[in-house]
């Protein structure tokens, strides 16, 4: 089964051609990961797919959802597919335990028992649970991090996308990511789309390695296929 469809996208910025012709299947459970120089096209790739960024022409549908038709509803969409940003994103003046609960009362209207030992049980994934009442701004950026993945899996997606999740990060605060990371991809059947630059994890968790160069798809291979392994 499909979860994201791109048939011919095309995305300009004003002028700029931003994506060129991009057609790519995405099936539901994938481990995707995308590669590329900087300014290809990657980030507004993943941007498209949950909305961040309209796209222009072509036939775009992402879990059922035709983000082509302007009328789709994109809110819907997002709570089936999260982001992880580069900067985390937390909200600031919120506790670590907060951020991770807001979204599913809010969006969800998840009962506040079941929502607070979700959330608990996500803090423990990441590794955080003694981290619950501490603010943001009292965090490393690997640990930032970490609680923004888990407040993205508070919602139970169906898909996840990842903007160069490690690539604000101090090199010794990587591995905790990734390790969070390669868990969910391989522990769980969410789709994920993964922007980075982080080879050795694509070779350990990715089903394909998609390459990107001036707008356009150039590879999507397996991922054996593209590190040579057969
Ligand atoms: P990558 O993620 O591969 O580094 P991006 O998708 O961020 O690439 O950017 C692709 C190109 O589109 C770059 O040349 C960038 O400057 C341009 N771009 C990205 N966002 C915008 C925007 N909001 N307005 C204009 N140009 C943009
Ligand atoms: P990143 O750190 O994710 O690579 P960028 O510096 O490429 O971020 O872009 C940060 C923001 O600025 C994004 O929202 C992007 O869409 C926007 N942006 C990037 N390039 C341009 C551009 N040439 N013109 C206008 N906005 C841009």
């Amino acid at each position: 089964m499909s979860m994201i469809e791109f048939h011919n996208v095309e995305k300009y910025y004003g002028k700029f051609h931003a994506l060129k012709n991009i057609n790519l299947n995405v099936d539901a459970g994938e481990t995707v990961v995308l590669i590329g120089p900087s300014g290809s096209g990657k980030s507004t790739l993943i941007r498209t797919i949950n909305g961040l960024d309209p796209i222009q022409s072509g036939k775009l549908i992402v879990n059922n959802y035709d983000l082509s038709d302007k009328k789709t509803n994109i809110n819907k969409l997002r709570r089936d597919v999260g982001m992880v940003f580069q900067h985390f994103n937390l909200y600031q003046n919120k506790t670590v335990l907060e951020n991770i609960m807001l979204a599913p009362r809010i969006v969800l209207k998840r009962p506040e028992d079941e929502n607070h030992e979700l959330a608990m049980q996500l803090l423990n994934k990441v590794g955080l649970a003694n981290k619950a009442d501490s603010m943001p701004s009292q965090l490393s950026g690997g640990q930032k991090q970490r609680i923004a993945i888990a407040r993205s899996l508070a919602m139970q997606p169906k898909c996840l996308l990842f903007d160069e999740p490690t690539s604000a990060l101090d090199p010794e605060m990587i591995d905790d990511v990734l390790d969070v990371m390669k868990d969910i991809a391989k522990n769980s059947n969410m789709t994920m789309l993964v922007v980075t630059h982080e080879m050795g994890f694509a070779r350990a968790v990715a089903d394909r390695v998609i390459f990107m160069a001036d707008g356009q798809i150039l590879e999507d291979d397996s991922t054996e296929k593209f590190f040579g392994d057969q």
